[in-house]
């Protein structure tokens, strides 16, 4: 058994052995890491409309330059299926095949796992056909023709059954191959491996079974490697491998090649309903009835000697987008031998094996032709599908073949940089640039980096598997990194790999290290889609599991001991290193450009202090829609006087403390001011319950009293009146102001006197909005409104400079939203509140929310969590009422929200819908605002529901 884990080793040092595991797990995950388990990114295909199946038409022909599928017809062809005929259709090499529908798949669940009466006949002929495309017949025995089946969803599916290659060899055929190839070797090799695969996917038979033999026949005879077994050894392995099948099965292997097919075909659709691919389905909300699609198509060798290979590549680097082939490939190997790890793969291009620094060479150097082909058809295809692709092949004596393309999955980073770089090249329109990103990928972007001026201590160098870097305590199990997490700490998760059951620390996690795996690795696409920095494959690094420690340059590391990794550079380093906030120029900028041209939305910044403000500019915001003035309150220092202020039972007292307040609140603005500059600035006026500002312990009370010089009994009893059972719904908002008027007039004192200050100081005119929340009413409004602007002109009497404001409401109660018409008369601006809204609407309570509304998204009562995506048809309805009563009585009266909905790419596009003057959200999230208006601006997104 460990010789198994040696032979899927790549990077690992010599002698020291990670845990053992199956090769058929190994491959699982290395295809799970490489496909899937991440969303894509900007994969979003431009293409021919999708076009309906004919009826009683199950199978579609490929090869020979014509086919009778097309990408648009992926519903029935499944996703390979579709590529490979047009791939074939527009000239591309690729050998000859057919697709089965996912028709037939569907039929075949709706009918007692039986197939339509034509598929035999049409497979029959189609096979045929094949047959003289490459001048082989299907189970001749002097010229056989050998198949692989594929199987082939609509959408990359793991779960489903995997590719069977060889097939049609059996005891007669694999004499011909080896008389008509003259390499017997070569034969024997291809038989053992159908019989793996076979064994392994259609009979169910463990890969493990046949590892053990092959690894017995290699210690027997002394080898090493798979390259050193003769024709002999192969041979001798087939036998012990037919003898495995007929024990475990019970029957001997089939040497019938229509049997075989047809037994593979059916695997393919029994895989269809398997527990894994139903619980794929079932996360990534795949519906049962799109069915598989089955491809057969004639087979190519990669394993005929050292003129064949097999490899892997992106049409464009997947992590970066830098524009050149990007890939792997393997010499003298079959299939998947590239992705399983047997054997560590080389570099496609010359460049990429400098600076690996490998000592072999690339398939630039080792095979030109076929490189050139390579990477001319890499340019064909991109031209023909507008987008970056993700391609397999075979090198069969000298001579290329395809055997796969789709739309590559790719960082943000890479997504942003093909998307400008494909318009600039002129494949793609700005618009359909925009179009392409998926606004909420753009926060993998805004991660911090590793500050150039900052001494790296680096201990160990691997991929640089996805971008970005992270600090944080060592660990070595996802369960304990989950733990940590929950306990506020930061970890890197340190691991030799990565496996599907460690999502869950990888989550937790801030970056994840693993010493074994490629770019291509689990570690590496997951973390890639989580957003999170990664460093694979860092070989030099020791993990002892057991010890609880991890060694690299002569330095031992404990759990709990800090490190940095840089995702960028493939870097690990000791010690918490400085950071630097994310680059926002070059194609971020460019196209950030682009989506600013085309939408119509403006975007705001929910931002209370000026840090949060001079972010919000950094990302775009044009201007502040929501300040809390609140968080002004909790600051250290000032929330003693805010309890002396709400403590205080007469008005003279208030006053007083609201005194102290008021500098302090004034210093704040000012420095918004100054940071926003002529940007509109919305200042809300205090909004939460009273309640929560109030001191709990005995001792909190004895210092405020001592404070205010009053009785602390009296003062306890204060704040027991002040308790609420709802505080939510209670004395909060504009209700506040009404009861203690001079809160808001300290509050707008403030405000204009740091305008006029900032207006000084700048040399610009401040533009201040102050927002009243939580009115019902339009008299709650009007009776603040006054206070306000005596309050204005008082301030302006004072200093002699007249500030250019408004006054305007949030509309965050159903009341408001009904009566806006009249509202509208006083506010002079709306700005919904969609957070309270929604509250307010469905009548729950946000705080209280999770314990149920988990149970109804998944009921399906509600599509999404309406706190996280707005619910457009109440909150939604309530929204349009308001604009439009609002509207009659103010036709120009400016529009916002400011709820978490702001940043949701689903919201925004429903406030560009329904006529939003501006989304306001937090800092970070101004980016995806941009574009997420730009793309509902363009008509897009506006059907997205989550
Ligand atoms: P997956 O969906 O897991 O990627 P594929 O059906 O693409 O599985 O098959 C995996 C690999 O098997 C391919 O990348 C290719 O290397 C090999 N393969 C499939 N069909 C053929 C064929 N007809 N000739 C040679 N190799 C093939
Ligand atoms: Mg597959
Ligand atoms: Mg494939």
């Amino acid at each position: 058994m460990a010789k198994l884990a040696s032979k899927s080793n790549r990077t690992r040092p010599q002698g020291k052995r990670g845990p053992v595991r199956t090769a058929k797990t190994a491959k699982a995950r290395s295809k799970a890491g490489r496909r899937h388990s991440v969303k894509p990114v900007g994969t979003k295909v431009s293409g021919k409309p999708p076009v309906a199946a004919p009826k009683d038409k199950w199978v579609y022909s490929f090869g020979g330059g014509k086919a009778e599928g097309r990408t648009g017809m992926k519903d029935f062809l499944g996703g390979k299926g579709a590529n490979l005929a047009e791939m074939a259709a527009i000239g591309l090499p690729v050998p000859p095949g057919f697709t089965i529908t996912t028709g037939v798949c569907t039929y075949f669940y709706a009918n007692k796992q039986t197939y339509p009466q034509a598929l035999k006949a049409q497979v029959e002929a189609a096979l045929l056909e094949v047959g003289k495309i490459v001048g082989k017949t299907f189970g001749d025995p002097d010229d056989p023709l050998l198949v692989s089946v594929r199987s082939g969803a609509r959408a990359s599916m793991p779960g489903m059954m995997d590719t069977v290659l060889n097939l049609g060899l059996n005891d007669k055929t694999v004499e011909a191959v080896a008389k008509k190839s003259g390499d017997r070797r070569f034969a024997y090799d291809s038989y053992r491996r159908f019989i793996t695969m076979y064994g392994d996917v259609v009979l169910g038979i463990e890969h493990l079974l046949f590892e053990d033999i092959l690894d017995g026949h290699k210690d027997r005879h002394g080898l090493k490697l798979d390259t050193e077994l003769s024709a002999d050894d192969w041979a001798d392995v087939v036998e012990r491998f037919k003898n495995l099948v007929a024990e475990e099965h019970g029957k001997p292997f089939p040497q019938d090649p229509h049997e075989q097919l047809w037994g593979a075909i059916g695997a393919v659709f029994g895989s269809w309903m398997n527990q894994r691919a139903i619980t794929y389905r079932r996360l990534h909300g795949i519906p049962e009835s799109w069915g598989t699609a089955v491809n057969v198509q004639a087979m190519v060798f990669g394993n005929m000697g050292e003129t064949s290979a097999t490899g892997v590549a992106f049409t464009r680097n997947p992590s970066t987008g830098e524009k050149r082939l990007y890939g792997e490939f393997l010499i003298n190997a079959q299939g998947e031998d590239v992705v399983a790890g047997i054997r560590t793969p080389q570099e496609i291009t010359e460049a990429a094996r400098v600076i690996s620094g490998s000592g072999r060479p690339s398939m630039e150097t080792a095979m030109p032709k076929a490189y050139k082909e390579l990477v001319r058809y890499s340019g064909v295809l991109e031209k023909h599908y507008r987008d970056m692709q993700d391609l397999e092949f075979t090198v069969e004596q000298g001579r290329l073949w395809m055997l796969q393309t789709r739309n590559g999955k790719r960082t943000a980073k890479a997504a942003l940089k093909t998307a400008v770089d494909f318009a600039n090249e002129r494949l793609i329109t700005r618009e359909e640039a925009v179009a392409r990103i998926e606004p909420a990928s753009l926060d993998q972007l805004l991660h911090p980096t590793i500050d150039p001026t900052a001494e790296r201590k680096v201990i160990a160098t691997g991929l640089p598997a996805s971008p970005g870097a992270a600090s944080g305590e060592v660990v070595f199990s996802p369960d304990e990194a989950e733990q940590l997490k929950a306990h506020g700490h930061k970890v890197i998760l340190v691991r030799v790999e990565t496996s599907p059951e460690d999502i869950h620390g990888m989550h937790a996690a801030e970056g994840i290290l693993t010493t074994r795996g490629g770019m291509t690795s689990h570690a590496a696409v997951v973390a890639r889609g989580m957003g999170k920095p990664c460093v694979s494959g860092a070989g030099t690094i020791r993990v002892d599991y057991a010890a609880g420690t991890m060694s690299a340059g002569g330095l031992t590391l404990k759990k709990g001991d800090i490190i940095t990794i840089d995702g960028g550079a493939g870097q690990v380093l000791v010690g918490e290193a400085k950071m630097q906030e994310p680059e926002l120029s070059g194609e971020f900028a460019t196209l950030m450009g682009w989506a600013d041209k085309v939408r119509k939305l403006g975007v705001r910044a929910n931002a209370d202090t000026p840090a949060d403000a001079r972010v919000a500019v950094k990302f775009g915001a044009e201007g502040i829609g929501l300040c809390r003035t609140e968080h002004m309150f909790f600051e250290e220092g000032r929330i003693r006087s805010v309890r002396e202020m709400i403590l205080s039972d007469d008005e003279t007292s208030r006053r007083a403390a609201l005194a102290k307040l008021l500098p302090m609140q004034r210093a704040d603005f000012v420095e918004l001011f100054v940071v926003m500059g002529e940007r509109p600035v919305t200042i809300r006026l205090l909004d939460p319950p009273l309640h929560e500002f109030l001191p709990h312990s005995q001792a909190e009370i004895a210092e405020v009293a001592g404070a205010m010089g009053a009785d602390p009994k009296k003062l306890a009893n204060r704040a027991d009146e002040l308790a609420e059972f709802n505080p939510m719904l209670g004395f909060r908002g504009c209700r506040i102001a009404i009861a203690y008027p001079e809160i808001a007039e300290m509050q707008a004192r403030a405000i204009f006197e740091a305008a006029v200050e900032a207006g000084k100081r700048t040399g610009k005119a401040v533009k201040p909005e102050v927002m009243v929340p939580l009115i019902a009413t339009k008299a709650e409004l009007d009776l603040i409104k006054a206070r306000i602007d005596a309050m204005a002109k008082e301030v302006h009497k004072e200093t002699g400079v007249r500030v250019k404001y408004s006054v305007g409401t949030m509309i965050e109660l159903p009341r408001a939203a009904l009566r806006a018409e009249e509202i509208a008369q006083s506010a002079e601006f709306f700005s919904y509140g969609t957070n309270d809204l929604t509250q307010t609407t469905f009548g729950i309570s946000r705080d209280d929310a999770a314990s149920f509304l988990g149970i109804y998204t998944a009921k399906g009562i509600l599509p999404a969590d309406p706190f996280v995506s707005i619910d457009r048809d109440g909150v939604g309805e309530l929204i349009r009422i308001g604009n439009e009563r609002g509207r009659k009585a103010r036709p120009g009266l400016k529009l916002g929200i400011c709820g978490e909905h702001g940043g949701d790419p689903a919201s925004v596009a429903f406030c560009h819908e329904a006529g939003l003057t501006y989304v306001s959200c937090s800092p970070f999230r101004v980016p995806i605002a941009r574009l997420a208006a730009a793309q509902a601006a363009l008509g897009k997104g506006g059907d997205r529901t989550a």
